[in-house]
């Protein structure tokens, strides 16, 4: 890790601990030549790519998720702890999956699952952002699809 101040290759870690906002590891680092001391963020390298609308690949990142999430979540019932579960949850899930790549679609959808079961205006925001419902009656068929009781289609 090379220091931001003087270039210089080396330096010992003063402190480490979990950041608090998301999973990765926080370091204090001080430079052996300058002494000047900085901070380091190490998070587990997810090798997955979302595959974007437009044809483009960007790395998955926690706290992107994380953002969308949250402004979703805006003045619902849900908690930011509630959404950071989400978001490990989601992580773990592609890790276990072990695929290179994910539809950014299928990422969304991932996640208005796991929306889905906490609460219902959240879920619907999060779904109008990434489905972009084409007209009103994708929403109301939406809709409909959540206000419909659990197990019903199942019992047939
Ligand atoms: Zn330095």
């Amino acid at each position: 890790m090379r220091c931001p101040f003087c270039n210089h290759e080396e330096s010992k870690v003063t402190d480490s601990r979990n950041a608090e906002q998301t999973n990765a590891i926080r370091r204090r680092r001080e430079c052996l030549q300058c002494l000047r001391r900085f901070t380091t963020f190490e998070t587990v390298d997810l090798t997955v790519q979302v595959h974007k609308r437009d044809g483009s690949y960007e790395d998955f990142n926690q706290e992107k998720l994380f953002k969308g999430l949250d402004l979703a979540c805006l003045h619902t019932r849900i908690s930011r702890q509630q959404i950071r579960e989400i978001v490990s949850k989601i992580t773990a899930e592609l890790i276990e999956r072990g695929v290179r790549e994910i539809e950014a679609t299928e990422l969304g959808e991932i996640a208005m699952k796991h929306l889905r079961h906490l609460d219902t205006v959240a879920y619907i925001r999060f779904a109008c952002v990434y489905r972009r419902f084409k007209d009103v009656d994708e929403l109301k068929i939406a809709l409909e699809n959540i206000e419909e009781p659990a197990n019903a289609s199942e019992e047939i």
